[in-house]
Formats: structure tokens, C-alpha cells, sequence
């Protein structure tokens, strides 16, 4: 059960409760009081009538005391009267409302201690009471005793009780219905409007925001709930940009690393480990369209004496300028590597050993007429001695194409160098 529900049933029902509690003991208490009046009433009629027939015992006016009591009986019956006897001092029945009980003893409980009792006796019961008086005239002639009817001021009151149970249940409708619809205006709907709210920004929006409530205590949490909504946003905002950042960050640093990883730190060409695995895949590319690759291994003639002439600086900055040139002619599909020392590789996708050997001989004559200019004075001329050969015509794998156009440069160096030599078929 909800918490209108919870309410509603159970501050009303509380109420009627003790409403309920609090009606009924008090209606016993006013019935109480009731019949305590009533007897006493009764009582002072009762010694009344006792003057009048102690004076017709004294007189021995039996017939007399008959006409009385039957009177008496019958005036007092609005009074609820329901029988009126007059007794000797023995319990014999002088009189009765009822004439057939006259002369007889009454021998009951009551009666006996009624005639043995000074003052007045009373006897209570659910639906009558017993009241006597002693008849006294100058001395006592006998006992006045009475039964009286409580049922109509039972009934009375038994009225006035189930009014109040009614108006105690209404009480508890009227209260319910307030409640019900009190509640649910002012505590059950803005709750319920939190809590969706809240709900959402648990899901993760926490662009959510509780609309503005009233009364002290909601418009105070709604307040709270949405600023720290805010500030989680704004957190999570910041947060999400720092990520981005460092992201973009770290995606720059390995694709520093990367190309460091592949690039040869002198020349800025590519490296050895990246020849090699080019070289693999443009091999698998060429066997696959069945088309033919150029590899051409460059290596500087004498560059041993640029070192030990001008020193290893120099040497550096000349490797340098030599990686610019040879690089200057080629395509987009072409690559030149670093494969160690003073020694270049390149490789050509899709070119013949004809077309490989005039690019081979275009890059020997760039080298000699862009190197040896006026600007240096270089201990020697420098040249370049190339190697030419081809897939899958010199090599059926990278390593044998390698080493065939490597075998055509030697060949090249001890053919006078500064020239090109092509790999004369597949190396064994
Ligand atoms: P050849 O014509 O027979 O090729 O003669 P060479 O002097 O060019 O060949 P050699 O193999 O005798 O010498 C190559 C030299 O290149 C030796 C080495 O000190 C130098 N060298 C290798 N790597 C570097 C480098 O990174 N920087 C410099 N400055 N020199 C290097
Ligand atoms: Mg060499
Ligand atoms: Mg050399």
C-alpha cells in the first residue's frame, strides 16, 4: 500500500478510534448518572407515599391501603413503575399492585432485607432495580417496596450511543476524504514527480530536472535534488572533455610512436623493420595482380672518406641530403628506406626492370649533379652505386629479391661504381 493509502486509513482511524472510546464512556457515564437521579427521585416519592400508609396500617384501613397501592401503581407506571407492595414487619404482603399476591409472604432476598434494614435498600440489575423504604408514622408500620423498569433509559441511551458511533464514522469519512485528496495534492503527487525525476537522473539524464515544488520541505529537497543534479552534469561534462582530451592526446603520442617506431631517426626515411614488412606486402600485392616489383639497393661510394675527412657530422648531414634527393622523383606508391649504414633500398610497386633501371639511373645522376655542388667541398665526388632487380623475375621471395639487387650493386662497385647494374635472373 502506498503512502496515501497508508495515511489516509490510518491517522482518520485513529481518530475514530478515540472518538469511538471517548463517546461510549461517557454515554456510560451520563447512563449512570441517569439512574443514580432516577433512584433518587424514587426514593423521595417512595418515603412519601410511606407517611400516607403508615397511617393506614396505624388505622387498620386495609381497604384503604388496597385503593392506594392500586392507585399509586397506576399513576406511577409513566414513572416506570412495574409493581409497589406494602409488607409487615414479618414480610407478609399487606397490599399489592398485583391483588392476587396479597397476604402472601414474600420471601425473596430482597424483601427479607428490606424489612430487616433501617433506611432505604436498593438492588440493580441489567433491566430493573429494586428500591424500599421503611413506612414510619411516629413508629415503623411496615416496608414500602418497589420494581422499577431500566429498559427505557437503557434504550435512551443506547440511542444516543449509536448516534455518536455514526457521527464518529462519519467524522472518520469526512477526515478520510481530506486526507485522501489532501495528500495527494500536497505530499503524493510532488513525490511522485521526484521520484521520476530521480529515477531518470539515476538512468543517467542528468540534464533532468525536478519542476519547482511548493511547500517548505519539497520545494527545499527539490531545490537540493537539482543542484546536485547540476553539479553531477557539470562534473560529468568536465569529465567527459578530459577524456577527450587525453584521448586525443594519447592518439597523437602513438602515432608519434608509431612513426618513430618506422622512421629512421637520421634521414627521416623509413627504417629497416618497415622496408621489410613493405616489402612482404607489396611482394603478396604484385603475385596477386601478376604484376612486376623493382627493388634498388643504393649504396655511396667511398662515403668512408666524407667521414674521415670532414667527420661523422658531416657524413650525418650528408646522408641527410642524399635521402631528400633520392626521395625527390619518386611516386606515391614508391618507398625508399634506410637498410643501414650509408646503404638506401627502394621499393617500386608495379615497374619492370626496364623502368627500374631508368629510375635507378635518374636518382645516380640526381645525386651527382644535385650533391656536388659549389656550396660543399666534398673530399671526393660523391656518387651512388644502384642494384637493380625485379619480382618475380630475380627472386621468388623479398629476401632473394633483396639480395639479387644487393649482389647488382657490388657488381656495380667493382665495375668502377657510379653506375647501374641490373641483376642478371633469380639468385640461387
Ligand atoms: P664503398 O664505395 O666500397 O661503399 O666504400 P665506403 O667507404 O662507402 O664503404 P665502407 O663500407 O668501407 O664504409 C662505410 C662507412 O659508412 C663506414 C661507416 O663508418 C660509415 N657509416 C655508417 N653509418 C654511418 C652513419 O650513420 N653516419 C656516418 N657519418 N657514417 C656512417
Ligand atoms: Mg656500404
Ligand atoms: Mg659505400
Amino acid at each position: 500500500m502506498g503512502i496515501r493509502g497508508q495515511l489516509t486509513l490510518l491517522v482518520p482511524g485513529i481518530v475514530a478510534l478515540a472518538l469511538a472510546f471517548g463517546t461510549v464512556a461517557e454515554v456510560r457515564r451520563e447512563r449512570q448518572e441517569a439512574l443514580e437521579d432516577f433512584q433518587l427521585q424514587n426514593e423521595k416519592v417512595l418515603q412519601t407515599i410511606g407517611v400516607t400508609v403508615a397511617v393506614q396500617v396505624a388505622q387498620n384501613d386495609m381497604g384503604g391501603l388496597d385503593t392506594l397501592v392500586a392507585h399509586l401503581s397506576d399513576s406511577m407506571k409513566s414513572r416506570d413503575l412495574q409493581e409497589l407492595a406494602v409488607l409487615d414487619d414479618t414480610g407478609r404482603i399487606l397490599a399489592h399492585s398485583n391483588p392476587e399476591r396479597f397476604n402472601t409472604l414474600a420471601t425473596d432476598a430482597f424483601s427479607q432485607s428490606a424489612i430487616q434494614s433501617d433506611g432505604p435498600v436498593v438492588v440493580r440489575d441489567v433491566h430493573h432495580y429494586l428500591q424500599a423504604v421503611p413506612a414510619i408514622s411516629g413508629i415503623r408500620w411496615g416496608t414500602v417496596t418497589a420494581r422499577y423498569s431500566v429498559d427505557r433509559i437503557n434504550a435512551q441511551f443506547e440511542r444516543t450511543r449509536y448516534r455518536l458511533m455514526g457521527t464518529s464514522l462519519l467524522i472518520f469519512l469526512g477526515l478520510a476524504a481530506i486526507l485522501f485528496f489532501g495528500l495527494d495534492r500536497l505530499v503524493v503527487k510532488p513525490v511522485l514527480t521526484l521520484q521520476s525525476a530521480v529515477r531518470r537522473m539515476g538512468e543517467g539524464n542528468l540534464s533532468t530536472r525536478v519542476p519547482p515544488l511548493r511547500g517548505s520541505e519539497l520545494g527545499e529537497l527539490t531545490d537540493t535534488i537539482n543542484r546536485m543534479a547540476a553539479a553531477l552534469q557539470h562534473e560529468r561534462e568536465n569529465l567527459e572533455k578530459a577524456v577527450t582530451e587525453r584521448t586525443k592526446e594519447l592518439q597523437e603520442a602513438n602515432s608519434r610512436l608509431e612513426r618513430l617506431a618506422v622512421t629512421d631517426g637520421l634521414t627521416g626515411v623509413f627504417n629497416h623493420r618497415r622496408l621489410q614488412e613493405q616489402l612482404q606486402a607489396e611482394l603478396i600485392r604484385s603475385e596477386r595482380h601478376k604484376r612486376p616489383m623493382g627493388v634498388l639497393m643504393v649504396d655511396v661510394d667511398f662515403f668512408k672518406k666524407v667521414n674521415d675527412a670532414m667527420g661523422h657530422p658531416a657524413g650525418d648531414e650528408l646522408l641527410r641530403r642524399l635521402a631528400e634527393v633520392l626521395s625527390q622523383d619518386l611516386r606515391a606508391t614508391d618507398m625508399i628506406a634506410r637498410y643501414g649504414g650509408e646503404e638506401f633500398a627502394v621499393i617500386l610497386p608495379e615497374t619492370t626492370k626496364s623502368e627500374a633501371m631508368q629510375v635507378a639511373e635518374r636518382m645516380r645522376q640526381a645525386v651527382e649533379s644535385r650533391i656536388n655542388t659549389a656550396e660543399t667541398a666534398w673530399p671526393t665526388k660523391i656518387t651512388v652505386s644502384i642494384g637493380v632487380a625485379t619480382f618475380p623475375e630475380d627472386g621468388k621471395s623479398s629476401e632473394q629479391v633483396l639480395t639479387a639487387a644487393d649482389q647488382a650493386m657490388y657488381v656495380a662497385k667493382r665495375a668502377g661504381r657510379n653506375r647501374v647494374i641490373g641483376a642478371r635472373g633469380a639468385v640461387s
